[in-house]
């Protein structure tokens, strides 16, 4: 079981109020990152209510969850209210379209859930008097001047630009989350989180690794953008499902950057994929999107001395592990 509040390593129990997290409530749980995040608290013996309108998630990503004791799957929009009945200890807000893709087909959405889902999310925090983390992101630091990113640096972002709509939802979702902290003196943290992989994201939701990873199966060519040499430091989701519980255990406010530091160029990750998955596919290259990042590397020396935490799962690892999920569930394959 975790506690909700400390100041050294993922399972700290003592610092702060030290309250035990019996029940937890994950918004956007049935996504990508929430669904492990679900499984995760679950394995801790932690009960879970899982919130998704399943705009960019699924049912089935929480399929193998719906029987174990303790967990609860509820189908809302958190942007029109939040209700959970009971005591909650901890609130995961995670509810948000997060891929390129779904954000430009999704902006006001995307917009609302950051804005008003943050609201509702960051209300029931405060009746429950629960600790709130808000999964923050990377791309409030836009295409950054400063490389790599720490978290002092203010950002560089384009507010009318195509990917603003997700950009500045997140940095007002930040600011939002420090009022209720200040204002309210509810326990908030934010996590800013850096491009993560895994099982169990989808094929066409635009992110590199997928796409690759999908098209490398099918023997379609790799679509690398522009010359490739645009870098990313991509994260095991794993990695990332720790390092955002001991932000969650340890009390901190915040943003902490939780990311794999390893920086690999674009098209240094369509080379891994095809030597991962034994693909003969080609390399085609495509147009850039509109202010795509040039760089982008998560500084977490903040992470390792607050919360004890570094990724472990080396990138060629997590690669094996993605690549034999999606061809064995055929999800990649077949779509
Ligand atoms: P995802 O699209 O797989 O999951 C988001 C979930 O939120 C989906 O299940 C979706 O249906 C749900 N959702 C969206 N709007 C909702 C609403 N109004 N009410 C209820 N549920 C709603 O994305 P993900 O990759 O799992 O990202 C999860 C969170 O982490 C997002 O907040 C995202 O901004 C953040 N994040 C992710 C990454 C990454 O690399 N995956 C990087 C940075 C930040």
């Amino acid at each position: 079981m975790i506690r909700a509040v400390g100041h050294t390593a993922a399972t700290s129990a003592d610092a702060g109020t030290g309250r035990a997290v019996r029940r937890a409530v994950v918004t956007g749980g049935a996504g990508f990152l929430g669904s492990h995040l679900c499984a995760a608290l679950l394995d801790q013996g932690v009960e879970v209510v899982c919130l998704d309108n399943f705009l960019t998630g699924t049912p089935a990503n929480v399929a193998g969850l719906v029987d174990r004791p303790g967990f609860r799957l509820v189908r809302c929009d958190i942007t029109d209210f939040v209700h959970v009945a009971g005591e909650v200890d901890l609130v995961l807000h995670f509810a948000s379209p997060a891929s390129p893709v779904d954000y430009l087909q999704l902006p006001i959405q995307t917009l609302k859930v950051g804005a008003i889902g943050t609201l509702h999310a960051l209300g029931l925090a405060k009746d429950k008097g629960a600790r709130f983390v808000l999964a923050s992101t990377s791309e409030v630091y836009g295409d950054p001047q400063v490389h790599p990113q720490p978290e002092d640096y203010w950002g560089h972002v384009n507010p009318v630009g195509p990917r603003g709509v997700y950009d500045e939802a997140k940095r007002y979702a930040e600011a939002m989350t420090t009022a209720y902290r200040s204002a309210h003196g509810v326990d908030t943290g934010i996590v800013r989180i850096f491009n993560t992989f895994g099982p169990r994201m989808r094929p066409h939701d635009g992110r590199a690794i997928p796409t690759f990873i999908r098209q490398a199966l099918r023997g379609e060519p790799l679509t690398v953008a522009g010359d490739g040499t645009q870098t990313r430091s991509v994260c095991y989701v794993d990695d990332l499902v720790t390092g955002i519980l001991a932000l969650a255990a340890s009390g901190h406010p915040g943003p902490v950057n939780i990311g794999n530091p390893h920086e690999l160029t674009v098209l240094r990750i369509a080379h891994d994929v095809l030597a991962a998955t034994g693909s003969r596919s080609t390399v085609r290259h495509v147009e850039r999107p509109v202010d795509d990042p040039q760089v982008r590397r998560p500084d977490t020396a903040l992470a390792e001395r607050l919360l004890g935490w570094a990724p472990q799962v080396p990138w060629e690892d997590g690669l094996a592990r993605t690549v034999a999920w999606a061809a064995d569930s055929q999800v990649l394959r077949s779509a």
